[in-house]
């Protein structure tokens, strides 16, 4: 597989190059020189496959023969052991459920399948991970690398500022996971995390690698489940397919539209956003004038500089396809709060991501069309808030409820690079 750099469509990279460092020179985005396309016949033949063989297939056509056919296959039955199953919530709408994975979020595929090709890549050779987290991706994180060989986990996170049960999900494992609580916020965690990746010998000799959010492994992963989506619906359904996709960085509707870009039959999407509305009002008005992000009840949307937007209409322009084609909505914690009280007076339980893409979808669709959402965490997730606005009491799944029994095992820093320092190059017993 052969990438470019968004920024500088001469620096090309293998897929191998592409994962171990993440972004290219001037923080630029790799994007894949071939779109493959399959034909409606094979199309329709993977449809019929299981989960895992027609995920095997989506990636290898990207990923091509840097990695063996087996191998991958293997790898990919490592990171998808759960399902993603469509339950219907109207006779025209379906919610794709992205959140039965260990952390019971979406990140869990894209996590997952990163962190078995970054050990596929290395090797024998150690590596470590090392980033910081505001709460989500660290659990993701944490259990995508829990109990791989040869892979350290270090996870730096703002003591007090993440919420209990957040803290539960990724301090309690132990084992190749060290989880750091410093004295200080996110963003001081980052600046040390930062300086790490900016000390030479520490980067060498530990094999320091971020494994984060940007990386096109986890983009291709995340193909899969829009194919395990519509091999669920009807004949009918899959030719008047409309997608509403929850969006933040718009990793999720990246890969949704490699997913029709290598055939897969979706009329349109949408992209729906909460008052982060960057990508909305620029599709409005062609100017792109982000705000200072603001703090909603989807907070895992809560971003006004969207990294994967370049990748985004990198797609639209290698396909010839109009951006002008492409649904969207900003929806603000308000509508967001009666949206999940509609749903839940309909009988499904929801949590303000997948309603915000709920309410665009139910908004946009048009008679004889067929819509999904993507329904990108459990509402257990965002226990406090779903229960504040449906007014009634959530059970915890028992992966969840168990866990949250559990010590926890972090470690305390002061926000001092020199200590972080020590207890990375701290040989481990
Ligand atoms: C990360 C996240 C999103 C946004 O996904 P992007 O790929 O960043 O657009 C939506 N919902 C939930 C629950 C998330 O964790």
């Amino acid at each position: 597989m052969k990438l470019y750099n968004l920024k500088d469509h001469n620096e090309q990279v293998s897929f191998a190059q592409a994962v171990t460092q993440g972004l290219g020179s001037q923080q630029g985005l790799f994007f894949p020189h071939d779109l493959p396309e399959f034909s409606l016949t094979e199309v329709d033949d993977m449809l019929e496959m299981d989960f895992v063989s027609r995920s095997s297939k989506i990636l290898s056509a990207f990923i091509g023969d840097e990695i063996p056919a087996e191998i991958l296959e293997t790898r990919i039955r490592n990171a998808f052991t759960f399902p993603a199953p469509v339950k219907e919530v109207q006779s025209d709408i379906g919610c794709l459920e992205l959140f039965h994975g260990p952390t019971l979020a979406f990140k869990d595929f894209g996590g997952r399948f990163m962190a078995q090709m970054l050990t596929h890549i290395s090797g024998d050779k150690p590596v470590t991970i090392l980033t910081a987290t505001s709460g989500d991706t660290g659990a993701a994180v944490a259990h995508a690398f829990y109990g791989l060989k040869n892979v350290r986990v270090v996870i730096l996170y703002p003591r007090g500022k993440i919420s209990p049960l957040q803290e539960k999900l990724f301090c309690t494992l132990g084992d190749n996971i060290e989880t750091v609580a410093i004295d200080g916020d996110f963003d001081a965690c980052q600046a040390l995390v930062k300086q790490a990746f900016d000390d030479e010998e520490l980067k060498t000799q530990l094999g320091l690698n971020s494994a984060n959010s940007i990386n096109i492994s986890r983009l291709l992963a995340q193909i899969c489940y829009y194919f395990e989506a519509v091999a669920q619906l009807p004949q009918e359904a899959r030719n008047q397919l409309v997608i509403s996709v929850p969006s933040g960085n718009f990793g999720d509707l990246t890969a949704g539209l490699l997913a029709k870009s290598l055939g897969l039959p979706v009329k349109r999407f949408i992209a729906a956003t909460n008052a982060n509305d960057t990508v909305p009002r620029y599709l409005e008005n062609g100017k792109w004038e982000p705000d200072s992000t603001r703090a909603t009840l989807s907070n895992a949307m809560d971003v006004s500089q969207p990294n994967n937007w370049p990748r985004v209409e990198e797609i639209f322009r290698r396909k010839i396809w109009r951006l002008n084609e492409l649904g969207y909505a900003a929806v603000d914690d308000e509508t967001t709060a009666s949206t999940m009280r509609e749903l839940n007076d309909a009988g499904y339980v929801s949590e303000p991501h997948a309603a915000i893409a709920y309410r665009a979808l139910r908004d946009q669709l048009h008679p004889g069309e067929y819509g999904l959402f993507l329904g990108t965490a459990h509402p257990a997730k965002f226990k406090e808030s779903v229960e504040e606005i449906l007014g009634q009491t959530l059970d915890l799944p028992e992966a969840l409820a168990e866990r949250a029994e559990l010590p926890l095992l972090s470690q305390f820093l002061p926000a001092d690079y020199a200590a972080l320092r020590q207890l990375m190059m701290k040989p481990r017993d």
